[in-house]
C-alpha cells in the first residue's frame, strides 16, 4: 500500500480533515495518545523553531522514532538532491519524512518519484502551502469555542508570500467559515490566482477589523522580498497595517488574535496585543503539538 502525504489541504477529504481537528483537540483535552512504533525523520532546509520542535515532540509524545536532519548540514551541501536524500533516508528505514524547503511546490513535484512507501508531510514549502499551521489554527479556534460557520475571519498583512495564508484561506473555505477577509498593502496583496480567487479585500486594516471574531496577522516576510517589495519603511506599515491595542479597541471585544510566528514586535503587531488577553499566539504553539500528533497518527495507522 502507498503512504499517505499531506502535501496540501486540496488533497485531504473532509472527513480526514474534520477527523485530525476533533483528535487535536481531543488529544488538547487529555484524550491518549496511540501508540506508534514507526521511523519519521525532520528534514528542514529553512530556518524553523515551532514546527520543527513541535514535529519532534509530537512525535515524541506519541513514541515514534524521530530523526532530525539539518539540511544546512546534510549532504545537500555537496550536491545532492532533495529527492536523493529522501530516497536514502527511506532506504535507511524512514517511513515518513516531513519537509520544509525554500522552493515553492517542491513537494508536489516530489509527489511522483517519491518511493510509495514514504510518506511526506508538506511543513512549508517557499510561498506555497503550510497545511499542518493551517490546520493548527483552526483547532486553536475550535478548542476556544469558536462557531466557526459564522466566524468572520481577517488574515492581515504579507499575503503575497504567505503559504499560511493560502493554506488558512483554503482550510476555512472548505470548513464553511462565516467569512473571511483578507487585507494588507497593495504591494503585498497576493497575485489573485485561483487560490485567493473571490476573496473579500479590505483596504485598510480598520474596516477589516469592524465586526472581525478573527484576525491572522501575518509575519512580513522580509527573507522572501525582492527589490520590488523590499523596499517598505517598516515604520510606515506599522502605522498603516500594524495591529496595535489602539486599533484592537475598534474591533469586537472578544475578536481573537493569532500569529503563526516568528513575530515582527513593533512591525505586523505591537508587543502590548501580541502578550495581551486576546491573544492565541502561544495557545497556537501548544495546538500545534496536539495536531501534529493527530497528523501523525491519521497518516501512520
Ligand atoms: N512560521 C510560518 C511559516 O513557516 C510563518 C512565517 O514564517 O511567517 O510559514
Amino acid at each position: 500500500m502507498s503512504a499517505k502525504r499531506l502535501i496540501d489541504i486540496d488533497g485531504l477529504s473532509l472527513d480526514l480533515i474534520e477527523t485530525i481537528l476533533e483528535r487535536a483537540v481531543a488529544l488538547s483535552q487529555g484524550a491518549e495518545p496511540f501508540a506508534q512504533t514507526h521511523t519519521v525523520a525532520n528534514v528542514f532546509f529553512e530556518p524553523s523553531t515551532r514546527t520543527r520542535v513541535s514535529f519532534e515532540m509530537a512525535a515524541t509524545r506519541l513514541g515514534l522514532r524521530v530523526i532530525n536532519l539539518d539540511g544546512e548540514r546534510s549532504s545537500i551541501t555537496k550536491g545532492e538532491s532533495v529527492l536523493d536524500t529522501l530516497k536514502t533516508l527511506h532506504a535507511m528505514g524512514v517511513e515518513l519524512a516531513v519537509l520544509r524547503h525554500e522552493q515553492t511546490g517542491i513537494c508536489h513535484e516530489l509527489m511522483d518519484e517519491l518511493p510509495p512507501g514514504l510518506g511526506l508531510i508538506n511543513a512549508g514549502d517557499g510561498c506555497g502551502h503550510h497545511p499542518t499551521q493551517a490546520l493548527l489554527d483552526a483547532a486553536t479556534l475550535i478548542a476556544q469555542g469558536v462557531d466557526l460557520p459564522t466566524a468572520k475571519v481577517v488574515i492581515c498583512g504579507d499575503l503575497r508570500h504567505s503559504r499560511v495564508a493560502r493554506s488558512n484561506v483554503a482550510l476555512l473555505t472548505r470548513l464553511g467559515v462565516g467569512e473571511i477577509g483578507l487585507a494588507g498593502p497593495e504591494a503585498l496583496m497576493p497575485a489573485m490566482g485561483s487560490d485567493f480567487e473571490g476573496i473579500k479585500r479590505f483596504e485598510d486594516l480598520d474596516s477589516a477589523l469592524a465586526n472581525a471574531d478573527v484576525v491572522m496577522m501575518l509575519r512580513v516576510q522580509k527573507e522572501r522580498m525582492d527589490a520590488a517589495h523590499g523596499g517598505l519603511d517598516w515604520a510606515d506599515y506599522h502605522q498603516h497595517w500594524g495591529l496595535t491595542a489602539e486599533r484592537l479597541a475598534k474591533a469586537k471585544p472578544d475578536c481573537w488574535v493569532m500569529h503563526p510566528g516568528p513575530m515582527n514586535r513593533g512591525v505586523e503587531l505591537s508587543a502590548d496585543v501580541a502578550d495581551g488577553p486576546r491573544s492565541l499566539i502561544l495557545t497556537q504553539v501548544r495546538m500545534s503539538v496536539f495536531t501534529r500528533m493527530a497528523i501523525f497518527e491519521a497518516l501512520l495507522s
